[in-house]
């Protein structure tokens, strides 16, 4: 039975992929095969391009969500068109001030924001909280340090660290496939 309320995040490198490489089909598959369960998301630290060259070019439109740069560039579904003017606006500042350590991020209806380099994941919680009960995140580099640290150990995320795309796999098999309630 589809839980609604739940949504599964992922970091890219390490978890979903093998380290700067594309993702295996069989992995791209089954996050598929896993929105029959729960909602996706993906919270990768790079830019939307590596995170399309890493996961395929429809990345941003075949999970739930899809935050590139720590979360600071959210790709929602169905919110990408809304977001249309805001978003090639985006793009020309990130070109222009492309030397300094900015990022942006389009916000609520008609703003967006620019925020130093470093926020990290625990950014796109804002986005999830008031549409989720409970939020998993795994990620590769959840020590402290890491950059997956801080979703990790936030209060709002059920945290999971994983070795490789594999065992990501293997417990969201055992924690959102498999049936839980033995008679
Ligand atoms: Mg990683």
């Amino acid at each position: 039975m589809a839980k609604l309320s739940t949504i599964a995040l992922f970091d890219v490198d390490g978890t979903l992929t093998v380290p700067r490489n594309a993702a295996d089909p069989a992995t791209l598959s089954f996050l598929q095969e896993l929105r029959k369960f729960v909602k996706v998301g993906i919270v990768g630290g790079s830019d939307l391009v590596k995170i399309q060259e890493q996961l395929g070019q429809k990345a941003s439109s075949e999970y739930d969500y899809c935050f590139s740069e720590n979360g600071l560039v959210a790709h929602q579904e169905a919110y990408d068109e809304k977001a249309g003017v805001r978003k090639a606006f985006v793009e020309v500042l990130k070109r222009e001030f492309a030397d300094l350590p900015l990022c942006y991020s389009i916000g609520g209806q008609i703003s967006f924001d620019v925020f130093p380099k470093g926020w990290d994941k625990t950014y796109c919680l804002r986005f999830l909280d008031d549409k989720f009960k409970t939020i998993h995140f795994f990620g590769d580099k959840t020590f402290q340090g890491g950059n997956d640290y801080e979703i990790y150990e936030s209060p709002r995320t059920i945290g999971h660290a994983v070795t490789s795309p594999f065992d990501t796999i293997s417990q969201c098999r055992k924690l959102f496939m498999e049936p839980s309630d033995i008679a």
